[in-house]
C-alpha cells in the first residue's frame, strides 16, 4: 500500500527554527560522553510544591464530584480566590464571575488569545526578545507579529512611539511581560500608564504577562498592569501558580481583567479544552489562600543564588544587571562571541547549559540567559569550571 504523505501544515512549517532543540542535542551529546551537566537553561523551578498544596490535591482528588468535566471558566471558588488575591496583593478589584478565567497554565491562555481577536493579516505587537508563545500564538491565528525591540538603554522597555502608525492601526493585541523573561527587567506604574494611553489611542487589547510578580528580591514588589487607571478597559493580565508556588507541572493559571476580552478567550476555550481538573483548581486555591510564608522562603532562596552567581560572574569578568525580580540573569556575551557560540563554548568546556539570547528573538543577540534553578554549591561549581576553562 502506498504510504500517505504526512505533510505538516503551513503554520507549523513557518515556525522559527527551534534553537532549543539544537542545544538539547549538544546537551545530550555531553551527557553521553559522561560529562556532569549544570543546567541553567530552563526556567523551571527546582524547588518542590508546598506540602499543603499536595495534601489539598490528594483530598480533592478523592471527592467524586471532582471527577467530572469541570466548567471551562473554572470553579467559582477558585476564581473568587484569584480575585481576592489580586485585591490584597495589587489593590485591584475584580468580579470573580466575569473578570477571572481559569487557565491550563498561563501559556495556554497566551497561546489561545490571538485566536479570539486576531484575523488573518492583523498585527500583534510583540516584544523582542520574549517568551516565544506571544509570537507563535500570533502565527497560529494567521496574524503578523510586529517586533518591539527591548534595548538595555531603555531598561528593556519597548519604545511605543517607534511603532509605525500603520502597524499600530492594524494591530489588535499588544503583549507586555514584566518582570521580564528573559531580560529580568521590571516595569513601574508609569510604563503601564503609557501602555493604557497607547492602547486607547490605537484601539488595541493589552495582554500583560505577570508570571513573575512574586519572584522578587530586596523587598521589591512588582506592580500589576491592572493597578493603573483605565487598564481594565483595555486589557487583561495573565497569571499563574507555576512560578510563585513551584507548580509548573500542575498546569494551573488564570487570566483577569476586561470581561469582554475574557469572554472572547473563553469562547475559544469552550471549543478547544474542557478546563482544569477541579482537584487541581482546589489545590491552586489553597496555594493562593494559605499562609504565604513559603513564598518568602522562595524569594530568599533565589536572592541568595542571584547574589552568588552575580559575584561569580564578576570574577569571570562577565556583566549582568542585578535583577529585582525573576530567577534569570541576562548576561552580556564577552567580546567576539555570538550568543549561540558562547552557549556552545560554555557547554563544551564547562558542562554549563545556558540559553542563547537569540533564541528569544533577534534583539536578544549578544546575551545569554542563565536560570538560577540549581542550588548554590552548583552555581559555585559552574563558576569554578568556567574560570578554569577560560573563554
Ligand atoms: C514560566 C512563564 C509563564 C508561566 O507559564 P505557565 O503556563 O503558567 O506554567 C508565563 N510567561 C512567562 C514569560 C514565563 O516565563
Amino acid at each position: 500500500m502506498p504510504a500517505i504523505s504526512i505533510e505538516r501544515a503551513e503554520r507549523l512549517k513557518r515556525l522559527p527554527p527551534y534553537l532549543f532543540a539544537m542545544i538539547d542535542k549538544m546537551k545530550q551529546e555531553a551527557i553521553a560522553e559522561g560529562k556532569d551537566i549544570i543546567s541553567l537553561g530552563i526556567g523551571d523551578p527546582d524547588l518542590p510544591t508546598p506540602g499543603h498544596v499536595i495534601e489539598e490535591l490528594a483530598a480533592a482528588a478523592r471527592r467524586p464530584e471532582n471527577h467530572q468535566y469541570p466548567s471551562y471558566e473554572g470553579l467559582l471558588s477558585f476564581r473568587k480566590g484569584c480575585a481576592d488575591w489580586y485585591g490584597w496583593r495589587f489593590g485591584v478589584a475584580l468580579d470573580p464571575r466575569t473578570e477571572v478565567l481559569s487557565l491550563i497554565g498561563s501559556k495556554e491562555g497566551i497561546a489561545h488569545i490571538s485566536l479570539a481577536f486576531t484575523n488573518p493579516g492583523d498585527y500583534a505587537l510583540v516584544p523582542d526578545p520574549a517568551y516565544p508563545v506571544y509570537e507563535i500564538g500570533t502565527y497560529f491565528a494567521g496574524g503578523k507579529p510586529h517586533f518591539m525591540p527591548l534595548k538595555e538603554e531603555r531598561g528593556f522597555l519597548p519604545d511605543l512611539g517607534a511603532v509605525p502608525a500603520d502597524v499600530a492601526k492594524k494591530a489588535r493585541l499588544i503583549f507586555i511581560n514584566y518582570p521580564n523573561n528573559p531580560t529580568a527587567a521590571c516595569a513601574e506604574a508609569g510604563f503601564y500608564r503609557e501602555v493604557v494611553e497607547f492602547a486607547r489611542s490605537h484601539d488595541l487589547i493589552v495582554c500583560s504577562d505577570n508570571a513573575y510578580s512574586e519572584m522578587s528580591f530586596d523587598g521589591y514588589q512588582p506592580a500589576s498592569f491592572l493597578s493603573v487607571p483605565g487598564a481594565k478597559e483595555v486589557g487583561v493580565e495573565f497569571h499563574s501558580c507555576s512560578k510563585t508556588y513551584n507548580m509548573t507541572g500542575w498546569r494551573i493559571g488564570f487570566a483577569v481583567g476586561n470581561a469582554d476580552v475574557l469572554a472572547g478567550l473563553g469562547a475559544i476555550k469552550t471549543n478547544v479544552d474542557s478546563g482544569v481538573f477541579q482537584a487541581v483548581q482546589e489545590a491552586g486555591l489553597r496555594a493562593l489562600t494559605a499562609d504565604q510564608a513559603g513564598v518568602g522562603e522562595m524569594r530568599r532562596t533565589y536572592q541568595r543564588r542571584r547574589d552568588v552567581m552575580l559575584e561569580g560572574l564578576k570574577e569571570l569578568g562577565l556583566r549582568a544587571n542585578k535583577p529585582k525580580a525573576t530567577f534569570y540573569l541576562w548576561v552580556k556575551c564577552p567580546g567576539g562571541y555570538t550568543s549561540m557560540e558562547f552557549t556552545a563554548r560554555l557547554l563544551k568546556t564547562s558542562g554549563v547549559v545556558t540559553t542563547p539570547g537569540v533564541g528569544f528573538g533577534k534583539s536578544g543577540e549578544g546575551y545569554v540567559r542563565m536560570a538560577l534553578t540549581v542550588p548554590e554549591p552548583r552555581l559555585r561549581e559552574a563558576v569554578a569550571r568556567i574560570k578554569k576553562a577560560g573563554f
